[in-house]
């Protein structure tokens, strides 16, 4: 199986809290994994873990491995700014730069990177915002505020920007969980669409959502109140949900936790 991401080992803590514990598991190119589980057994901690997110938390920190390719991501000659331009993250709730356009949030991170030349910024602008399924929408109002689109055309807006530097990979951490039930639609189908290009982890407390848009998906539990969160089982999206190795995972996905 090819490797995009491929995690040893991993605690995580917050201070002397550890959150998560001893996670293993591979993340394969060009596909969407699925991170389900019950509320605070650690899916969003540990997806911060992947792109060095995690360790902006003052007492944040992580034990373990983890590889994007053939790179340890931990190395002390690792920079974190590069690692979460590589792996971009998108959140909950949609998060444009409210004083910017609708444009310079696309671009805001080319800009960053250095990039000046106004052609080159204004096709990678296209190009991320067709990406996107925005760009027929807000052609017109490029100069406009990013903050005055619906909920949903924001976070397509923030899956624009989070694209235009050309990640390897994108975490999405619960991306439909403030929106209505038409643009979680039209954000799973950009998922499946953006699949052919990059590599997606998400995390869903949607059932349906990780049946229908991944590939791979990983349990993650609790053993007790208190104790760290661990991975129980990760397999292709269709065996977790007919037939899983694990007992716990049966009783999660068919509504018989507690
Ligand atoms: P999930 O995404 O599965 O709901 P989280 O990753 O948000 O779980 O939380 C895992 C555990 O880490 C929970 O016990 C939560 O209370 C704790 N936690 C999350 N964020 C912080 C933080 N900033 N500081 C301290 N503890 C945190």
């Amino acid at each position: 199986m090819a490797k995009r991401i491929d995690v040893k080992d991993l605690n995580v803590y917050y201070g002397d809290f550890k959150a998560v514990e001893g996670v293993s598991l591979t993340i394969e190119p060009r596909s969407v994994t699925a991170f389900i589980g019950p509320s605070g057994c650690g899916k969003s901690t540990f997806l911060r873990t992947l792109n060095r997110m995690h360790e902006v938390v003052p007492g944040g920190r992580v034990e373990g491995q983890v590889m994007l390719d053939d790179k340890d991501l931990y190395a002390s000659s690792v920079d974190p700014v590069a690692v979460r331009r590589t792996i971009g993250m998108v959140f909950q709730r949609p998060n444009p730069f409210p004083t910017m356009s609708i444009y310079d949030n696309v671009v805001s991170g080319l800009r960053l990177s250095g990039m000046k030349d106004k052609k080159a910024l204004a096709e990678a602008a296209e190009k991320s915002l067709v990406g996107a399924n925005l760009w027929t929408e807000v052609k017109d109002r490029l100069k406009k505020p990013g903050a005055g689109l619906s909920g949903g055309q924001q976070q397509r807006l923030c899956i624009a920007r989070a694209i235009a530097v050309k990640p390897q990979v994108l975490l999405m951490d619960e991306p439909c969980s403030a929106l209505d039930p038409i643009s979680t639609l039209a954000i799973e189908d950009l998922v499946s669409e953006l699949k052919a290009d990059y590599t997606i982890v998400i995390v869903t407390h949607n059932m349906q959502q990780a049946s229908r848009v991944s590939d791979r998906t990983a349990f993650f539990n609790l053993a007790a109140t208190g104790k760290p969160g661990r991975l129980v089982e990760i397999d292709t999206t269709q065996k977790i949900f007919s037939n899983p190795k694990e007992q716990a995972t049966e009783d999660y996905i068919s509504g018989r936790f507690g």
